[in-house]
């Protein structure tokens, strides 16, 4: 069961052999990620099966990955859990791409073989947000200067928190 992962793949030969990979990559591979994660340790763990649906090659499984991203606004952590299904079909160009049925994403293949890792990579971009922030980040950094004390009574903080769990 346990293989060796290729570094390099040809998706459609793959799909023609309905191959299937489960394995791992450490973050710190996932380069194109880089910019919006405050924490490159850890994996992310995949399973992808090659197959055919009509005359596509797709791709199908899942990425699994606890990523720590960087809020683009107060430049905190922002814990990111990805455990999203893959569903891509390859295509050779963007106009094959339009006609795509909406179940896939693009795989647009430009070389006979591609890195496996970037089919994960590109997994896990689709799953995180361009810019990371704070739910409320931007609220709060909005109005800096908040006098300290005030006339008015302050609203309970633990009901304001209530407020925003919700
Ligand atoms: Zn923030």
């Amino acid at each position: 069961m346990v293989e060796h992962l290729p570094e390099y793949i040809d998706p459609l030969a793959l799909a023609d052999k309905h191959r299937r990979f489960k394995g791992s990559f450490p973050l710190s591979k996932m380069t194109r990620l880089q910019d919006v994660l405050l924490d490159q340790a850890g994996e992310v763990k995949f399973e992808l099966e090659f197959g055919k649906d009509g005359k596509y090659a797709v791709v199908t499984g899942v990425v699994m990955a606890e990523l720590v991203l960087q809020c683009q606004c107060c430049l905190g952590s922002i814990p990111w859990t990805v455990n999203g299904p893959v569903s891509l079909a390859v295509v050779g160009s963007i106009d094959e791409a339009d006609l795509l049925p909406d179940s896939y994403e693009p795989l647009l293949l430009e070389e006979e073989s591609i890195p496996l890792s970037d089919i994960v990579q590109e997994e896990l971009l689709l799953a995180v947000p361009s810019i990371p922030q704070h739910e409320k980040c931007g609220v709060s950094m909005a109005k800096p200067s908040e006098p300290a004390q005030e006339a008015q009574k302050r609203p309970n903080p633990f009901a304001v928190l209530a407020k925003l769990k919700k």
